[in-house]
């Protein structure tokens, strides 16, 4: 399994492949301290989020946002060119042809689990046992994630003993 880590002092996300007991952010140097369950270590499944320890995650299309951002642009740009050429059976040929192609790429895109608290991404061929992305879920969360490192406490979930 690769681990994506969020740095909690700068945001910055770096790879991870288990099992460190610590990683450097490459960007500002803070350490950042990682536990890792078995079942990651063994890409079976995410339990628990070996970055802030949290134990709730959704699932999302593992899109690449740059490249789907320059293939938007490259497609718009090139059918307003057609247009602007007088070729508008070209023009709406070429977003036809894309919008089929998005949907099929969107279709085969495979899923990736995320941190609700700390973002962290996992990538593997684990079982995916997360749902979707829930609004308030993620707002109640990010917010306890911000309290606990506020006050330096870890965040445990609800039923596991204190440290
Ligand atoms: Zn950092
Ligand atoms: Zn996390």
């Amino acid at each position: 399994m690769r681990v994506k880590v969020r740095c909690p002092a700068c945001r910055l996300a770096h790879g991870v492949s288990p099992a460190p007991p610590e990683t450097a952010c490459p960007g500002c140097g803070e350490a950042i301290r990682l536990a890792w369950t078995a079942a990651v270590g063994e890409d079976r499944e995410v339990d628990a989020c070996p970055a802030c320890e949290g134990r709730d995650f959704y699932v999302r299309k593992d899109l690449n946002r740059t490249l789907g951002l320059v293939a938007v642009v490259v497609v718009g740009l090139t059918s307003v060119a057609f247009l602007w050429a007088r070729r508008e059976g070209l023009a709406y040929g070429i977003l036809g042809a894309f919008a089929l192609v998005d949907l099929v790429a969107y279709a085969l895109l495979k899923l990736v689990t995320v941190c609700y608290r700390c973002q962290a991404e996992f990538r593997g061929a684990y079982r995916r046992t997360a749902t979707g992305f829930d609004l308030h879920q993620a707002e109640s969360l990010e917010l306890e994630y911000g309290r606990n490192r506020a006050t330096g406490r870890g965040v445990r979930s609800a039923g596991s003993p204190p440290r």
